[in-house]
């Protein structure tokens, strides 16, 4: 019972980000980069093994987010910095979210989307190598891709609607599902922060604004978000998959980012043909557990237990607590423990440090430990 998981990402060690701006101007070698990479990658499994937490992740030490990595891998995708993409309206939504644009790029299409090389499958094979521990694959979610993705300028060529671009879209992550499959990864996990955004649409119209969509109503979208998961996820069997739904992860004011429960969301993630929901709660920004006690989800729970924005490390005990709160409203043999997201959803914004993360994983190991012995 109780078993623990990261959800993604843990913060990269100075060493590798230095080695990384060498590389960029031309200072360090590809090669010396894969060994800095291979090394990063070790230690994050290994700090991870120390934390005691059951299912490991590779840190998701070689992207550059959990977004843009697929540009680093497909040509179908460009990074592209949403400054370049700006227009007046899209600059109004971010000047209320006190949105830092300077430092977001996204993966635009910039051509018919094929995968053309493993997304991440390469990614596990090589963290397996290192360690008995479950390793989880966290890869990015049709939806959250595709608002971010298709641009009506860069991609209207290829794709003249988002709808057109669906099943590509979802044919190429469902191919790199199979050959996660393949590869041994305990667990797809589909990161949808974008369905955590529906809270407000805020950042959600901000999106929308940059890339050119035509949405009479937002809320179409909640259909819209459904439907290319469960499009990615059909015919996949043998392989645990689960949707990750958050609010964001910038190093921004907390005040700024979006804020509610799962209320005005829950018809679509009821919706979802998936094992496990990976959701936050550990922030308060996530609302109550009320909504899935009127309408309840019978998967596995991936629990937001570690406030990942909060460099306050949380007792065993208060972590515990949040469990058996949520355990009034979740099958307790379902609940899978976790942090509320990734420690460093990007290379260049770590929420908190690579100590603190660490720690927060021993606590929540900690805690785990004092419910099995509670409740097993
Ligand atoms: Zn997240």
């Amino acid at each position: 019972m109780f078993p623990t998981s990261v959800v993604g990402s843990l913060p990269r060690p100075e060493w590798l980000t230095d080695g990384i701006s060498k590389f960029e101007k031309g200072e360090l070698g590809r090669e010396e980069l894969e060994r800095y990479y291979d090394e990063a990658v070790v230690l994050a499994i290994k700090q991870q093994e120390m934390t005691g937490v059951d299912q490991v992740s590779d840190g998701e030490q070689r992207r550059f987010s959990f977004l843009a990595f697929v540009a680093e891998r497909i040509p179908s995708f460009r990074m592209i910095p949403t400054a370049d993409l700006m227009n007046e309206e899209a600059a109004r939504y971010a000047q209320q979210m006190n949105l830092h644009v300077g430092i977001i790029s996204n993966p635009v299409i910039v051509g018919p989307i094929r995968r053309t090389a493993p997304l991440v499958a390469e990614e596990v094979k090589f963290a397996r190598r290192y360690t008995q521990k479950p390793v989880m694959a966290p890869i990015i979610g049709p939806f959250t891709l595709l608002i971010n993705s298709w641009n009506s300028e860069r991609s209207g060529r290829y794709y003249k609607t988002p709808e057109d671009a669906f099943k590509d879209l979802t044919a190429a992550l469902r191919e790199e599902i199979f050959a996660l499959k393949e590869t041994g990864a305990s667990f797809v996990q589909l990161d949808e922060p974008a369905i955590g955004n529906f809270v407000d649409f805020r950042y959600t119209k901000w999106l929308l604004a940059l890339n050119g969509w035509k949405i009479k109503d937002v809320k179409e979208l909640h259909r819209v978000s459904a439907e290319l998961i469960n499009m990615t996820v059909k015919g996949v069997s043998g392989i645990k998959l689960g949707v990750h739904v958050c609010r964001g992860n910038w190093k921004a004011d907390e005040a700024h980012l979006s804020h509610g429960g799962y209320e005005n969301m829950i018809d679509e993630i009821l919706d979802l043909k998936v094992d496990r929901l990976v959701l936050e709660y550990a922030t308060k920004r996530a609302g109550s557990y009320a909504v899935f006690k009127e309408r309840p989800w019978h998967g596995e729970i991936g629990l937001g237990v570690i406030d990942v924005k909060n460099p306050k490390v949380e007792t065993p005990a208060e972590v515990v607590r949040r469990v058996e709160e949520a355990s009034k409203v979740f099958a307790p043999d379902k609940i899978v423990m976790n942090p509320d997201c990734g420690f460093a959803s990007g290379r260049p914004w770590p929420v908190v440090t690579r100590q603190i993360a660490y720690a927060k994983l021993s606590a929540q190991t900690e805690a785990a430990r004092i419910l099995r012995s509670k409740y097993a």
